[in-house]
């Protein structure tokens, strides 16, 4: 059975919505009792190195392991990064056949044919299946009128290559337990994306919100885990995305970036109360999230470096061990 045949979608966007407003029925939100017994979440790209021999940069992918069964959650932001530091992690992705990009932004989008080419060498399914959420592949221009074609370009190179797109515009369960949320409804209004970018449309250019941006939700042992990209839905409404889908419960952790750092005090204090209040234990902060900003939900949780830190590449969370994080994120035992 391919991953495709287990994929199972709650329905359309409209059914995806009402269970997001409706609250949280588990059983009726996502329909499957499957849970992962073992999670491992590897950063493969963000900004902090964190070890000698791995490199970061402007951007984020990581690699996710379900009882055994692996998906790829972006591509990092030069073409070759990701690869340089699969190799230095000694980590094959030829197995891998579905990816995420959790949205249209470079910095997530660009090592997905490097990736496709070396790996689809060995196997020519590798990386081939590449999952997106409705409106990735909006018209889009910069600041001063000139049209981005991120993914207007990346779309015929990856076709090209046999990659496959799948849109979805509602959650799918894309493993058992591993959940794509789909489009994030804006319940709270967070601001977690950076101006001067705009949807093109018929009637002019609109304030581009990234309203594709979308998460993994993962039902694991230790409770729900969130994987962001760049978060630009918002962590809250993320999170409450993610007990829509798959029911209450405590959200063990957040794993990616949140797209904090350029936000105020005041907001971020607001947010970490906000997930101390849905029951966020634990965050790996990545990428865009920013160093101030992790250290303000730190505190806003009642947490310690162990269970609230910077992500650096290789960095993991493990089931039953929470954060395993870079040398550089942690404290040491000299005297
Ligand atoms: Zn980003
Ligand atoms: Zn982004």
């Amino acid at each position: 059975m391919t991953t495709l045949d287990r994929r199972r979608s709650l329905g359309g966007l409209a059914l995806g919505l009402a269970f997001a407003l409706a609250g949280p029925v588990r059983a009726l939100a996502s329909g499957s009792t499957a849970r992962v017994g073992h999670l491992r979440i590897t950063i493969l790209d963000t900004m902090v190195a964190g070890n000698s021999g791995l490199d970061g940069e402007w951007g984020f992918a990581a690699l996710v392991e379900a009882d055994g069964r692996r998906l790829l959650y972006d591509t990092g932001a030069s073409p070759d990064m990701v690869l340089h530091n699969l190799r230095r992690l000694r980590i094959d992705l030829s197995d891998v056949e579905d990816v995420i990009l959790s949205h249209d932004h470079a910095d997530h989008t660009s090592g997905l044919l490097t990736l496709r080419r070396e790996f689809s060498r060995t196997n020519p399914k590798a990386l081939g299946r590449c999952h997106v959420a409705t409106g990735i592949f909006a018209a889009r221009e910069e600041g001063d009128g000139r049209p981005d074609r991120n993914m207007a370009d990346l779309k015929p190179a990856y076709e090209a290559l046999g990659g496959t797109f799948v849109v979805h515009d509602a959650p799918t369960e894309l493993l058992p337990g591993v959940w794509f949320t789909g489009p994030v409804p804006r319940n709270h209004n967070e601001r977690n994306w950076s101006p001067g970018s705009y949807l093109s449309g018929p009637s002019g250019r609109i304030a581009d919100t990234v309203p594709e941006d979308a998460a993994l939700v993962i039902d694991s042992s230790d409770g729900i885990v969130v994987l962001t990209g760049c978060g630009h839905a918002g962590v809250m409404n993320i999170c409450e995305q993610a007990h829509a889908i798959l029911g209450p419960g405590p959200i063990a952790g957040v794993v990616g970036g949140l797209h904090l750092f350029l936000n105020n005090r005041a907001s971020i204090e607001a947010t970490g109360a906000r997930l101390k209040a849905l029951g966020v234990r634990r965050i790996l902060a990545a990428h865009c999230t920013g160093f101030e900003p992790t250290w303000i939900l730190r505190q806003a949780l009642d947490a310690t470096a162990a269970d609230v830190a910077v992500a650096t590449v290789g960095s993991q969370w493990i089931s039953g061990v929470g954060l395993q994080t870079g040398l550089l994120a942690r404290l040491g035992s000299n005297p």
